[in-house]
């Protein structure tokens, strides 16, 4: 069987103007990221929000399986063509995978129709993700739960729609809970949305973390379903004489 296909975009902007973050994520997160996941067997390469088309070519997005998206402070700099061209590639079946501040991306918020606004706070206290569905294959090699020691603060609300299915849930040491691991059916495509991950905390190199991502683009993989078709159809499926009232 061939290998998954997997682009890790980031829209790298922290690295180059935090000298905190430059130092933590040296190849950029995406560069962390792309690390792990080829260390499992994906084909990965990376794109970047600077470079023409955000790397995200139509060519490109044809030969991925998983597109892993980081963004913060420049979503806005996003072009919406590239936007829907992502859009149809998760409609024909690629995965997604949303991460943290990828929570207010144009892609994640067109795709779930809300605003997917939150409440944070940044004094790096300690998280507890909880996985709440065990027998699910992103939880595949977890514990009851792990500890992120320091992390920013996402909570409830999350003005998204009810996942199809919720994974984690996140408790934070100053009492909000978040729910942190969802997964969404859009289109032929799967969409995994997963908080943690800030850029001044080491979260992508921590072990459940990239187990979680790892599990995570397996599930997201495209599956060899049927083709899709709509429109109008003279021909039935069954034979069937037409009513000659
Ligand atoms: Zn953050």
């Amino acid at each position: 069987m061939s290998p998954i296909r997997v682009t890790v975009w980031n829209e790298f902007r922290h690295e180059k103007s935090d000298p905190k973050v430059a130092a933590l994520y040296p190849e950029g997160i995406h560069g962390a990221i792309a690390k792990f996941l080829g260390a499992q067997g994906f084909e990965t390469r990376t794109a970047t929000l600077d470079e023409p088309e955000h790397g995200l070519t139509s060519e490109v997005l044809r030969n991925t399986d998983v597109l892993t998206w980081w963004g913060h402070m420049a979503h806005g700099a996003v072009q919406d063509e590239i936007v829907n061209r992502v859009y149809a590639r998760v409609m024909e079946g690629m995965g997604l995978i949303v991460l943290h501040s990828g929570h207010m991306s144009k892609i994640f918020t067109k795709l779930m129709g809300t605003t997917c606004d939150l409440k944070w706070r940044e004094i790096g206290e300690k998280e507890r993700v909880h996985v709440i569905e065990p027998g699910h294959p992103i939880a595949q090699g977890l514990g009851e739960s792990f500890e992120i020691p320091h992390a920013e603060m996402y909570g409830e609300r999350f003005d998204i729609p009810a996942p199809d299915t919720l994974v984690f849930i996140s408790w934070f040491q100053g009492g909000e809970v978040f729910r942190s691991g969802c997964c969404y059916h859009r289109g032929a495509g799967k969409v995994f949305y997963f908080r943690p991950g800030h850029e001044t905390f080491p979260v992508y190199y921590q072990a459940e973390v990239q187990r979680v991502l790892t599990n995570a683009v397996r599930w997201a993989a495209p599956v060899a379903g049927p083709k899709i078709t709509f429109g109008h159809r003279p021909q039935p499926v069954e034979h069937v004489e037409a009513y000659q009232g």
